[in-house]
């Protein structure tokens, strides 16, 4: 059994978002961080590794420096990494990034009780859509907005959270999970895990690695094959101070309506 985790670095979205002149955002100039959602992936995986002793296989596709954040998730317990990265992967929207991580996902191996988790969203694209299509590409049951999983046999008892509750589910492996940052707390690296971290494998897969796959085609993968593209990238303009008016009597009221037929909203 094994556990295969999508984990994507991400700008640090909590400072101010550099842009390019072309509107897109300049990824190269902001530090990065850790997916939230996919931290708890890794954490959810680790938990399984810790109940029944499965491998537990990190995939990120990225530029090569995402190698040192799974040389973290190493650190913090993962067996294996993989890193998917190519000139020809890069560009791509959620539906061209879905296929490429299916292919390395089949390449890596999906067995009867393997399950792949993925988070909910990534803090940037934002899209939640990356998740979902890979569980179509790969014929697998899926269940999103995983808040609690248990393994019981060959199936998971999952706690998928909605806006006002919760649903519990039984899902078959292998499947695809993808979590929410509730889930848990991810643990932190282990001083013994930061000396393994670079025993451990790494492998890269490229264009030639996963180019046998039907799913890899220069017209279905990176900025040729995706069939959306960024317009414009923003940070929202920034609103001045609110304004508190105390009080339920007339005077206030009256206020009020002064203000706002002043500003010519009324
Ligand atoms: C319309 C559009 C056009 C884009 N064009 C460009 C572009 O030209 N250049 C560019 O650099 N980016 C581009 N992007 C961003 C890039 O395509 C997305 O970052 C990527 O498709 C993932 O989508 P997302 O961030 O919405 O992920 P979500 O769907 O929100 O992510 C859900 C989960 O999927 C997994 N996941 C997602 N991406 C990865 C990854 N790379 N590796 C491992 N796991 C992952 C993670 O587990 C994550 O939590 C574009 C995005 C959109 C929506």
């Amino acid at each position: 059994m094994k556990a295969i985790v999508c984990v994507k670095q991400v700008p640090d979205t909590s400072g101010v978002v550099a842009v390019k002149e072309d509107g897109t955002m300049d990824r190269a100039a902001m530090a990065t961080i850790t997916n939230h959602d996919d931290l708890a992936a890794v954490e959810a995986a680790l938990e399984l590794k810790d109940a029944t002793g499965c491998e537990v296989v990190v995939v990120s596709m990225g530029p090569p420096p995402a190698e040192g954040m799974l040389r973290e998730l190493l650190a913090m317990g993962a067996d294996k990494a993989v890193l998917v990265s190519a000139r020809e992967f890069g560009g791509s929207d959620t539906y061209a990034t879905s296929q490429i991580l299916a292919a390395a996902i089949k390449k890596i191996g999906v067995e009867q009780d393997d399950v792949v988790f993925c988070g909910r969203q990534a803090i940037d694209g934002d899209t939640a859509q990356v998740g979902p299509q890979i569980a179509e590409k790969l014929h697998l049951p899926q269940v999103s907005y995983a808040a609690d999983v248990k393994m019981e046999g060959n199936a998971l008892t999952v706690k998928r959270l909605l806006e006002d509750g919760y649903m519990m589910l039984k899902v078959q492996t292998p499947c695809l999970i993808t979590c929410v940052k509730e889930l848990n707390t991810p643990r932190y690296m282990s001083v013994p895990g930061i000396f393994e971290c670079y025993s451990k494998p790494l492998e890269v897969f490229n264009y030639d690695t996963l180019k046998d796959d039907e799913l890899i085609d220069l017209d279905t993968i990176g900025l040729k094959g995706s069939p959306t593209n960024v317009y414009k990238s923003f940070s929202p303009p920034v609103k001045g101070a609110g304004m508190m008016l105390e009080g339920a009597d007339k005077a206030t009221v009256d206020q009020l309506v002064g203000i706002l037929d002043g500003k010519h909203i009324i």
